[in-house]
């Protein structure tokens, strides 16, 4: 082949495999923007550097909520060696290193960070194999930092890749904090279950998936036994304390698509997709038997403090017309275990 000839095969490959990454960049853009769902998002963020960058270590550093002035390692990080150390440490947002990927928001190797100027941060990225690092952002502040080890032909960080991973970077910044606002927009800030708005259109949603597929669905309505009179006694900060713990009973039962909401005050609910009333009886016993258990420390000092919950079940009719005849139904069975002497799970079929 002549010079001319070889030279334009190359240049022809080069416009080609940049065609190529456009496309990947295209699609990837698309997954990322089709999901709000914080942790299935940064999974997907890592499942694409590894797969696209032929590497075995990933992870990735958020800030773990809105006004935290660091960052720390979110836990899918993939193929690292992670020790708690690893989990605790803190990357502050005005580090020196934060400082520079904010002036150059760029896919940088360690190697180039280390000659530029001193870290401890940078020194610690070494020291746990990482080879690049490339910065996440939104609104031109750095909201995360994706990390990569080495390649697994040990070969170096090409400027194509550091072009690929600097404009993935910028996309999956973007979802981070579209997620992160969907989040916040959608968690009661207390108890952290789901707010009462989210709870009604995913109840619908729900009820709608049922109609169309003939699939079960079963919900719960939770109710705190007596607790006007624990606040009485014990104080409204107390009080606090107990829902927070006793939501988090629900979250901790609540299996992987149940949606666990504040449906108001100390009324929490659980949509439970696919479940039928017995499912959601067991549910119920479950979280019931968990609150019972379990004991809460007095901020006011002294003994150790205990509630129990009262508990509604009822599962999705094909004849259901909305959500609030399911609503009224779980209610009903809740003010039946009410009145049969609270601390129990009572399903209601009609
Ligand atoms: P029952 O066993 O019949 O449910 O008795 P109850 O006293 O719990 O009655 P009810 O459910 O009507 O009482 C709700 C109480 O929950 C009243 C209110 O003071 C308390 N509450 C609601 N929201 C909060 C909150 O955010 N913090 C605290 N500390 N208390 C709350
Ligand atoms: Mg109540
Ligand atoms: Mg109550």
């Amino acid at each position: 082949m002549k010079k001319k000839d070889s030279d334009s095969t190359l240049v022809i490959e080069h416009y080609e495999k940049k065609i190529y990454d456009q496309k990947q960049l295209l699609e990837i853009s698309k997954a990322l923007n089709s999901t709000l769902d914080y942790k299935y998002l940064i999974d997907a963020i890592l499942n694409i550097c590894l797969a696209q960058l032929q590497t075995l270590k990933a992870a990735i550093y958020l800030a773990p909520d809105v006004d935290a002035d660091h960052l720390i390692l979110d836990p899918s990080h993939k193929g690292f060696d992670v020790t708690k150390d690893d989990e605790e440490r803190k990357i502050k947002i005005d580090s020196p290193l934060i400082h520079h990927l904010e002036q150059k928001p760029r896919a940088v190797t360690v190697q180039q960070l280390t000659s530029a100027f001193h870290s401890d941060d940078v020194e610690y990225f070494k020291k746990m194999g990482v080879e690049i690092i490339i910065p996440l952002n939104a609104k031109g502040k750095v909201n995360g930092l994706l990390i990569l080890g080495e390649k697994l032909n040990m070969s170096d960080f090409v400027e194509e890749e550091k072009d690929f991973l600097t404009t993935l970077a910028g996309l999956a910044g973007i979802a981070v904090e579209n997620s992160r606002l969907y989040e916040l927009a959608t968690v009661d800030m207390m108890t952290q279950l789901k707010i009462h708005h989210y709870f009604q259109s995913k109840l619908r949603e729900e009820m709608d998936r049922c109609r169309k597929k003939g699939t079960k669905l079963a919900l719960l309505f939770t109710d705190i036994d007596k607790f006007k009179v624990f606040n009485d006694t014990h104080g409204h900060q107390a009080g606090d304390v107990v829902l927070i713990e006793v939501a988090k009973k629900l979250i901790e039962s609540a299996r992987k698509n149940d949606i666990a909401a504040r449906y108001g005050g100390e009324e929490f609910c659980v949509i439970m997709p696919g479940a039928d009333i017995n499912d959601g009886f067991e549910m119920g016993e479950k979280i019931r038997k968990a609150v019972e258990a379990h004991r809460v420390k007095n901020p006011n000092g002294g003994d150790d403090l205990k509630v129990t919950i009262s508990i509604g079940v009822t599962e999705f009719h094909a004849n259901d017309k909305n959500n609030k005849e399911m609503i009224e139904r779980s209610d009903k069975a809740l003010y039946k275990a009410k009145h049969g002497g609270r601390n129990q799970t009572i399903s209601l079929q009609q």
